[in-house]
């Protein structure tokens, strides 16, 4: 009896410890509300995976690259009308779908979505639609580090971490009054760039600011955009060695902003501005973008010290992420923003990219996804790339 109580006692205890563990991140892949991977991960069949996501962003690339890989998939839309648009891509609609009313709803899904041995592929509409805070609970095994939601998605915390890596990012400017070069002003939770403003000077700055509304402040890179999309294998070293696993370029792209990128065709955004026209930076598509050779080893540097400053901070980001760079004309990258999951400018490259050409034909940022999980499975290391 005594013996049997001991057990228990120590059962517990080692439970308890393992879940500390796991919420201060010693172990990488920590999952916040107490449930771990490996948990989630019992009842599964792990020959029998369905990569799962939700119809919208990047999830044709997606399923796609899973079916390449030999995955059943499933796509979670909201009403028939979005199915529709699926059944016309044979090759990108997924095998399944599963409807719901709101997206909210999945959380009520999930017992369901287990029984089919479904792993997540979030996206940035799946974080957005679903919201980070229930997204961060979803007892679903997801592919990445969920822990990473916290660093990007607060400025302050990305700021640490990317000039802690030794990026260099556009200076912040704390005092409006203090604009003395181009500013461009960005409010908080703002999605794709809406509601951002350019400001030249302090004038300026104070006729256009919305006071109810938080924002930062940010010089203006002048230069060239490039959106660097890589891949992070903490299980494999067949890329760019890094002191844990290895890092992949897979493409990269130049976003499509309205009307910023096209206003011109108007007149110059001086003269515009001048009649109150002022240009917004809304994303409406990708362009396909190559970059001159000589700066890829500044790319790999960046991608490497972010991947490793991540390891430390918060136990390493998995899989695809984004650094949004600006080069200047002295050849210097400047990085205003990281995404750390698929982004939707990998969507030109189905078929792959000029760069994931030389890895393997064919390789899009989706089917690199599912040759992870496929790795991880047959090697039973899908702990080690999912939360
Ligand atoms: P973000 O939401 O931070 O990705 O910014 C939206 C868009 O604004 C970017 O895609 C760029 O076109 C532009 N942008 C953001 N930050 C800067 C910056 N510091 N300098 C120049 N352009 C920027």
């Amino acid at each position: 009896m005594l013996v049997n109580i001991l057990m228990k006692c120590s059962f517990f205890l080692s439970k308890l410890l393992k879940q500390f563990r796991l919420f201060l991140g010693c172990k990488g892949v920590a999952f916040m509300n107490g449930k771990n991977v490996t948990d989630m991960l019992t009842s599964y069949d792990k020959k029998n995976l369905t990569i799962a996501t939700v119809c919208s962003h990047s999830s044709l690339q997606i399923f796609n690259g899973a079916k390449k890989e030999g995955f059943k998939t499933l796509g979670i839309v909201v009403g028939r009308d979005r199915q529709r648009v699926y059944e016309a891509f044979p090759l990108g609609k997924p095998d399944d779908f599963l409807i719901v009313d709101d997206y909210k709803q999945i959380l009520d899904k999930t017992k369901e979505l287990q029984e089919k041995n479904v792993i997540v592929i979030p996206h940035g509409s799946f974080v957005e639609y679903l919201g980070a805070d229930k997204f961060i609970k979803l007892d679903l095994p997801t592919f990445g580090n969920r822990d990473v939601l916290m660093w990007e998605s607060d400025r302050n915390k990305e700021r640490k971490w990317l000039e802690g890596a030794g990026l260099v990012m556009p200076e912040e400017i704390k005092d409006p009054k203090k604009i003395k070069k181009p500013v461009i002003v960005k409010y908080h939770g703002a999605k794709g760039g809406k509601g951002f403003f350019i400001a030249k000077t302090y004038d300026e700055f104070k006729k256009r600011i919305k006071k109810d509304r938080d924002y930062i402040i940010q010089e203006f890179v002048m230069g060239t955009r490039y959106y660097l999309h890589y891949f992070y294998s903490p299980i494999q070293d067949n890329a760019y060695k890094l002191s844990k696993g290895s890092l992949q370029l897979l493409s990269m792209d130049r976003r499509d902003e309205t009307t910023i990128d096209e206003v011109q065709r108007l007149g110059s955004i001086a003269e515009l501005e001048e009649l109150g026209i002022h240009p917004t930076f809304v994303v409406t598509g990708n362009i396909p973008i190559v970059m001159r050779e000589s700066l890829l080893p500044k790319v790999f540097k960046m991608g490497e010290a972010v991947v490793e400053k991540s390891l430390g901070l918060f136990g390493g980001m998995i899989g695809s992420f984004c650094l949004e760079t600006v080069v200047t004309e002295d050849l210097e990258f400047k990085v205003f923003e990281i995404s750390s999951r698929i982004v939707a400018g990998t969507n030109p490259y189905t078929s792959g990219s000029p760069y994931s050409e030389m890895i393997q034909p064919d390789l899009s940022t989706g089917r690199r996804i599912a040759q992870e999980i496929k790795y991880a499975a047959k090697k039973d290391l899908l702990d080690k790339i999912l939360t």
